[in-house]
């Protein structure tokens, strides 16, 4: 009799123990639940849309995008890559969306879509302060350096002839090209022209702009649930001030 009572006594002991760690448990899994993961791709050479402070990946692009995966209760993880992996993994299902302050263009738009824009870019010319580059028609026939597959790069390649035109895998080493006389100009987006001119001597800015163009974030063809969900959150972002807020605390007028 008192063998069986204290067999008895442990085995419910045991069923206490295991219930209240299960209960536990579940009550943590309550409290913080796992937020589903959404993967933005960007190219953090692109200030000030995106740039690394450290280890992490800051800017205009990234704060929007934080800000929409708050709205959608997701955890938002970037993948710094070369502008040319993004829409290509995006398509493959590798990145849920793309965000690099890129241009929506027709070319673009047979391989992925795009939300609402929620920015403008221009693209400009960067040229050393002592160039006889004066307007847009002296840049025919000149060395002209571009990040590949950017639309600088498609644009000066249609207007200027393939063969003026050096490719560099982001605009830092482009504009590096430009400074140790490698090409004559750069052409690029407008803001981080201004950085690139801000951070080195002896290089300015082409008064006449190039081109002007909308920014948008892109995604795979059929994903149009996401692509709707983030066009609701951005709109929203857009309409409360808080997209424009972000763009001026980077952009000084
Ligand atoms: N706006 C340009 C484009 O979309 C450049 C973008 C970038 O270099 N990140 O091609």
């Amino acid at each position: 009799m008192k063998k069986s009572f204290k067999i008895i006594s442990v085995v419910l002991a045991l069923v206490l123990v295991i219930g209240c760690f299960a209960a536990c448990q579940k009550d943590d899994k309550t409290k913080e639940p796992q937020k589903e993961v959404l993967v933005m791709a960007t190219n953090a050479e692109f200030p000030p849309y995106e740039y690394r402070e450290g280890d992490a990946v800051t800017g205009i692009d990234a704060e929007i995008a934080q800000l929409i995966a708050d709205k959608l209760g997701m955890e938002l993880k970037i993948e710094d890559v070369a502008f040319e992996s993004i829409i290509p993994g995006v398509q493959s299902g590798k990145y849920d969306f793309g965000m690099a302050g890129m241009t929506v263009t027709e070319d673009r738009l047979k391989d992925v879509i795009f939300s609402d824009s929620y920015a403008t870019g221009v693209q400009v010319v960067i040229i050393k302060e002592d160039s006889d580059i004066a307007s847009l028609d002296d840049v025919a026939g000149k060395k002209i350096g571009v990040q590949t597959n950017t639309t600088g790069d498609i644009y000066a390649t249609d207007d200027y002839g393939e063969e003026n035109i050096v490719r560099y895998e982001n605009g830092a080493v482009a504009v590096q090209a430009l400074l140790n006389g490698k090409v004559d100009c750069v052409v690029i987006d407008n803001e981080p022209a201004k950085s690139y001119v801000a951070a080195n001597e002896g290089l300015k800015i082409l008064e006449t702009e190039y081109m002007v163009e909308d920014y948008a974030i892109c995604f795979a063809k059929d994903n149009t649930e996401l692509k709707d969900k983030v066009n609701t959150a951005l709109n929203e972002l857009i309409d409360d001030g808080s997209v424009q807020k972000i763009i001026d605390k980077y952009i000084k007028a």
